[in-house]
């Protein structure tokens, strides 16, 4: 089974980036307000996501690390409908069978919290422990099991990089949790967990493009959009800052994309990009979010009436506010 698990764990765990956004997630989805992110040598070395949400109990904890193991689902008609950001219970076995990984973690209304050692998905260590409500992980040495995949390791300023604008992207999407992200020591950010977008933007991307962003808002009964777009002259040379959110769920939709930069059409110069960040509420009947594991790309059961719903919505702010 350990085999099985690290054969797996390869393609679940991309690298330091991945882990990290997934445990993020559970992070998120185990209702914290509170979310510090620590990493170190690009993450390959050291990360540590610690969170205030709910804890798992005593009796959990080894399922947790089991694989298909979710509390998040319980018939398959509900994979249609999810709205917890994980639902595979895939990432805690994966991770565990590649790194060198703790966890520590405890629900409030338990007096003792647990923490357990795993070393290649081996369970090495378990005690009962003090801690604070909530749940920490610690993952080192990551793929230390898997030499081939250590070899293939982006450099640590190019993986930091990537980590650091996921991060910013998960504390985008959930204003009302508040971030903290520190690489080699140094806090990168700290963001407000006020709910304020606008404040939470301020926290974590530059001033001049906070000063170029206009507030963008619509409510239908099948969508509500509420965000900023740019000033059509201020644009960057790429897609990196089309920061869309559907549901709370970071995601990279071509179709959405494409709504948005044909809004600014001729207002754009050749080649490119308006600054975006945007939190799409949608029907969750009207997306599919099961196409890809990763699940960063989603589908759209009804693409013609998202694509006009955000066009129109892009439009109308650009016509109001640009003359
Ligand atoms: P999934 O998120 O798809 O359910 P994971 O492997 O990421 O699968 O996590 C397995 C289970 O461990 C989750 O369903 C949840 O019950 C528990 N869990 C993981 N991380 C946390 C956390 N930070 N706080 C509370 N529970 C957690
Ligand atoms: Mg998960």
């Amino acid at each position: 089974d350990l085999t099985i698990n690290k054969i797996a764990a390869g393609e679940v765990v991309e690298g330091p980036y991945s882990v990290i956004k997934e445990l993020i997630e559970n992070a998120i989805d185990a209702g914290a307000s509170n979310i510090v992110v620590e990493i170190k040598e690009g993450g390959q070395k050291y990360i540590r996501v610690s969170d205030n949400g709910v804890g798992i109990d005593d009796e959990d904890v080894e399922i947790a690390f089991m694989r298909h193991a979710t509390s998040k689902i319980e018939v398959v008609e509900d994979l249609n409908s999810v709205l917890t950001l994980g639902f595979r219970g895939e990432a805690l076995a994966s991770i565990a069978a590649v790194s060198q990984a703790q966890i520590i973690t405890k629900p409030k209304e338990q007096l003792h919290g647990v923490s357990l050692d795993i070393v290649g998905g081996d369970i090495v260590n378990r005690q009962e422990i003090g801690a604070p409500n909530g749940t920490t992980i610690i993952v080192k040495n990551l793929f230390f099991n898997i030499p081939a995949r250590l070899k293939f390791m982006k450099s640590s300023q190019a993986e930091a990089t990537k980590i650091g604008e996921i991060i910013s992207r998960l504390a985008l999407s959930q204003p009302n949790i508040a971030f903290k992200y520190i690489n080699n020591s140094n806090i990168m950010f700290t963001t407000p967990g006020n709910n304020n977008l606008e404040q939470t933007i301020l926290s974590i991307l530059d001033k001049e493009l906070v000063k170029n962003l206009l507030p963008t808002k619509i409510k239908t009964n099948q969508i509500e959009i509420d965000g900023f777009i740019s000033q059509p002259t201020y644009v960057r040379g790429n897609r990196n800052y089309e920061i869309v959110f559907v549901n709370g769920r970071y995601i990279k939709s071509k179709l959405i994309s494409k709504a948005i930069e044909d809004a600014y059409k001729e207002k754009l110069p050749i080649n490119k990009f308006p600054v975006c960040i945007l939190n799409i509420n949608i029907d969750p009947n009207l997306i599919d979010v099961n196409v890809h594991p990763t699940k960063t790309e989603i589908k759209f059961h009804e693409e013609q009436i998202v694509y006009s719903l955000i066009h129109n919505t892009v439009t109308s702010c650009l016509r109001k506010n640009v003359t």
